[in-house]
């Protein structure tokens, strides 16, 4: 990558820490000069993981920074839940693009229907082949499946039938993911390749990339993403850089933020941008997401 190359020379630098020491003042500095597409990952990365799925939403302090930071560069969100479900949960950040399903639904353009129809096909035999597995919920995705089990009495047996009835099905990829096992088309679009055409369509030179799964991988491989940031403890991950906490998002999009701000000469004013973002008093809190966000089926 371009201007940004330096960014990639501090991989593996202090792993803990603040944001700006392990991510870097010079790397931040470096993303706000660049105006790089900043792309984040929704669960575990905007929002915390919680026991109940339907339930995720970013805390109103992330959703403000957010908003103040979609304002001054080119932000997308790509998320292994659906784009209507991951959509509602972003209402009211300008975004350039909301992807869903770990890629495979993409932000813009025409749709592959033959992976739609794909996954459809995959469904009747999900169902058969999990009958009387009970706590164990298949979510419909279009363009792939989730089979959940986190209701499941044994988490383990659960996991075993998924991943028996996912692995006889033809053309699929299958994966774990927290307490849910995913299916796509073998020939669905990644993360790394829905980061990549986003930078061709934006015209970005560089993008950021913030996750903390195993299908923000990609991303972090990709050849698009010049700063890596993978959240929570390093386990074996291609990230350049890490935040230990979930919360550390927040200090992150503070920098940025910032740094954006003082390069345009108006420093002092992005604590007041950045209020303009929260709701009013009274307002009650961050716009509420319904539990069940429309087109989650
Ligand atoms: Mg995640």
């Amino acid at each position: 990558m371009t201007h940004l190359t330096s960014a990639r020379s501090m991989r593996g630098d202090d792993p803990m820490g603040s944001v700006l020491s392990t991510v870097g003042a010079e790397v931040i500095s470096e993303i706000a000069r660049s105006r790089a597409l900043l792309a984040f990952d929704f669960d575990g990365t905007l929002a915390p993981i919680v026991a109940d799925r339907h339930a995720a939403a970013m805390r109103g302090e992330t959703r403000a920074l957010f908003r103040a930071a979609a304002l001054l560069y080119p932000c997308a969100v790509i998320s292994g839940r659906t784009r209507a479900d991951v959509a509602a949960r972003v209402d009211g950040v300008p975004l350039v693009a909301v992807v869903g399903c770990h890629g495979a639904e993409p932000g813009f353009g025409p749709l592959d229907r033959a992976l739609v129809r794909r996954a459809a096909s995959w469904l009747p035999e999900l169902e058969a082949g999990l009958r009387g597995c009970e706590g164990v919920e298949i979510e419909d995705k279009r363009f792939g499946i989730a089979i959940h089990y986190r209701m499941a009495r044994s988490w383990p047996d659960a996991e075993r039938r998924a991943l028996a009835a996912a692995s006889a099905l033809a053309g699929a990829t299958v994966f774990r993911g927290r307490a849910v096992v995913n299916v796509l088309p073998q020939e669905a679009l990644t993360k790394g390749d829905a980061i990549a055409s986003l930078c061709e369509r934006l015209g970005a030179r560089a993008a950021v990339y913030v996750g903390d799964d195993r299908t923000d991988e990609d991303a972090f491989r990709s050849e698009a993403v010049a700063v890596s940031i993978g959240i929570g403890e390093a386990r074996d991950s291609a990230a350049a850089h890490r935040l230990p906490e979930q919360s550390h998002v927040d200090d992150l999009l503070r920098a940025l933020v910032r740094a954006r701000m003082e390069q345009d000469g108006r420093g002092t004013r992005w604590e007041g941008l950045v209020r303009a973002m929260r709701p009013f008093p009274g307002a009650g809190g961050s716009p509420l997401v319904s539990e069940r966000p429309a087109g989650h089926r």
